[in-house]
């Protein structure tokens, strides 16, 4: 036993997975054709933190939320199935290939009316949203998405949010190069200042969660 983050090799996950997962059908058959596209396919969350993003909708109420990168639409699933049947995800992407496999599966798990699409760039749908007068109107968000424009988003995502929601911000600790200190690639550098920006910010409250590749958790205070 130790009061560190416990290591969790392949046999544990295999484990936490067995007692704990619980996977929508719909998310299922999702992942596996999403996991045909191959090494793309580490684009997408793994299931446990899926169910984590269900469960932190839920927990914080959420009925109007954001995400900025959408990929094959896993995570927007997730959390359109925790949001109440007026609930909105505002999901932001560039890709019309990605989010068309994505779109399948929403209308499939019944709440495509649920996720609000918008291909563009997503720094000007959020712009849009808060010359729109959204601002302080959404209760969770999701970043996932080019890491070197991480902070540009965090920071519409947080005059968007009200007080009291969730970011939920993905790859926080980028297969640990983060911690490497001869890693320097764009990626990684702009990864790594983004989490030296957050550590002493006094907007919110923080946790980065050594889930995944690393989520970050931002509530607005
Ligand atoms: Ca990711």
């Amino acid at each position: 036993m130790s009061n560190r983050t416990i290591q969790v090799d392949d046999r544990l996950y295999d484990y936490i997975l067995s007692v704990s997962l619980r996977e929508h059908d719909v998310l299922r058959r999702l992942r596996a054709e999403t996991s045909e596209l191959g090494a793309l396919f580490q684009m997408q969350i793994s299931p446990e933190q899926g169910q984590l993003m269900f469960l932190l909708a839920r927990l914080v109420g959420a009925r109007q939320t954001l995400e900025v990168g959408v990929f094959t639409g896993y995570s927007a699933l997730s959390v359109a199935l925790a949001l109440p049947e007026d609930g909105c995800v505002v999901a932001c992407d560039v890709s019309e290939e990605w989010t068309s496999i994505g779109r399948r599966y929403w209308a499939e798990a019944g709440v495509a009316h649920k996720i609000d699409l918008r291909l563009a760039p997503a720094i000007e749908t959020l712009d849009a949203l808060i010359a729109e007068g959204r601002k302080g109107s959404f209760d969770f968000a999701f970043i996932d998405a080019d890491k070197v424009n991480y902070a540009n988003y965090f920071e519409r995502a947080l005059v968007l949010l009200r007080q009291g929601g969730l970011i939920a911000i993905d790859n926080t600790l980028w297969s640990g190069r983060v911690a490497d200190a001869s890693v320097n690639d764009d990626d990684t550098v702009a990864i790594r200042k983004f989490n030296e920006s957050l550590h002493h910010d006094d907007r919110f409250s923080l946790s980065l969660l050594p889930i995944g590749d690393g989520l970050t958790l931002a509530m607005k205070r």
